[in-house]
């Protein structure tokens, strides 16, 4: 609704650059992250706790944790696969720990080489170190749905399959759940039906984010269902780092130029300075000149006057 608060959430330094083969040197991620908080973005994800040789684009997290706990009002989110990423994400002192549960158990086990329930048990560890902390250093602790819209190797993913796990994830402990189009297969219709059926099981505040990729161009479209759904935290990309090769043209992630522009176009707020927000770009570019950055609103500029709330 317009003037109520949606939270971007920034995945670009993680999901974007886990997805491409240069790695970005550190220092350019921080600036990347020290420019898109000054442009008003209050979440970031800055990385995953992984074995470096399994992802040496994200090898420098820890550090880069670090870095953005320096910014004031900044959360630092991160991505855990396991106990020990949960350790070291803890330990490094992140505000917002999510573990990806594949709701696909044929992919759960491809990717992680875990069945639901290990990863369950694993999600349980965690949820128990992160109350072994001393009161006010609790990270916020997110089950992420991956799947859950479909899977490139089962293809239909029973929406009853994703309400049990999603059930079964706030039961091993998470604050929240969040659902994860991973594959880029959503529609809107579904994306409403899913948040409505998600909800019914954990709760309204327990399903507040949604994860959408613009593998087949519906990105917008499903932002636009979760939000009229209720949801108030959506995760983009800058540039939409991270297309799919299969998709030329499709960004990776929503890409988050267009995702603010169409927030503060119906009035919502979203803290962003969109021309600050714009001119981040450069600072990705420059680290990465052979990457593709997506995007319509930095192609073609804000509209004429445009100060937010259009047409309202
Ligand atoms: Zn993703």
């Amino acid at each position: 609704m317009s003037g109520s608060f949606i939270e971007i959430s920034e995945v670009g330094p993680r999901d974007g650059l886990q997805s491409i083969s240069p790695i970005m040197p550190t220092e350019a991620k921080k600036a990347w992250i020290a420019a898109e908080a000054a442009a008003g973005v209050r979440e970031i994800e800055v990385g995953s706790f992984v074995p470096a040789k399994i992802l040496p684009q994200l090898a420098d997290t820890a550090e880069l944790v670090a870095f953005a706990r320096t910014i004031p009002g900044l959360t630092v989110a991160v991505l855990v696969p396991n106990l020990k990423g949960a350790e070291a994400a803890v330990a490094a002192g992140a505000h917002k720990i999510t573990i990806p549960l594949s709701v696909s158990e044929t992919h759960s086990l491809r990717n992680v080489r875990r069945t639901h329930a290990q990863m369950l048990e694993e999600t349980a560890a965690i949820a128990a170190l992160i109350q072994a902390q001393p009161e006010g250093r609790r990270p916020k602790f997110e089950g992420g749905l991956s799947t859950a819209f479909g899977c490139t190797l089962e293809g239909v993913v029973p929406e009853a399959k994703v309400l049990e796990i999603a059930e079964a994830l706030m039961k091993a402990g998470c604050d929240e759940v969040g659902l994860s189009d991973t594959t880029g297969y959503a529609n809107p219709a579904q994306v409403k039906r899913l948040i409505r059926a998600v909800r019914s099981v954990v709760g309204d505040h327990a399903c507040a984010g949604v994860h959408l990729h613009n593998t087949r161009g519906l990105g917008l479209a499903n932002a636009l269902a979760a939000l009229d759904e209720g949801i108030t935290t959506l995760d983009a990309s800058l540039g939409g780092i991270g297309g799919c090769p299969f998709a030329p043209g499709a960004s990776g992630n929503i890409v988050t130029e267009d995702l603010a522009f169409m927030l503060a176009a119906m009035g919502y707020e979203t803290g962003v300075d969109l021309e600050k927000l714009l001119a981040v770009r450069d600072v990705v570019k420059a680290a990465l000149p052979d990457t593709e950055l997506y995007g319509f609103t930095p192609d073609a500029g804000l509209p004429k006057g445009f100060s937010g709330a259009w047409g309202l």
